[in-house]
């Protein structure tokens, strides 16, 4: 199976911080929060070649993890605005 190792990385990033945010955490939300924070970031591939070695640099290099955590950030505030618009639309309805 091919991996998307960009992809590991931002799960990883996504299970760190989450609970340091206020915001929904249904399944919803933590997939619109991976597919905004991939869509801001380049996927990355290895190929068979590559040793485990040079795949564990990639999710352990500090610099990437910077940048990472910036897209992931953004991508949790533009979901917690969503979310909190469709809340109170919600709201305004029960009433
Ligand atoms: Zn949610």
């Amino acid at each position: 199976m091919v991996k998307n190792y960009m992809e590991i990385l931002v799960s990883e990033t996504i299970d760190d911080v989450i609970k340091d945010y206020d915001i929904c955490t249904c399944d919803d939300c933590l997939n619109d929060i991976k597919s905004i924070a991939l869509n801001n970031l380049p996927p990355v591939y290895f190929l068979s070649s590559t040793d485990e070695s040079q795949k564990k640099a990639f999710l352990l290099d500090r610099q990437r993890k910077i940048s990472v955590l910036a897209k992931v950030a953004e991508a949790i505030q533009i979901v917690s605005k969503k979310s909190h618009i469709e809340y109170s639309k919600k709201m305004r309805k029960s009433i």
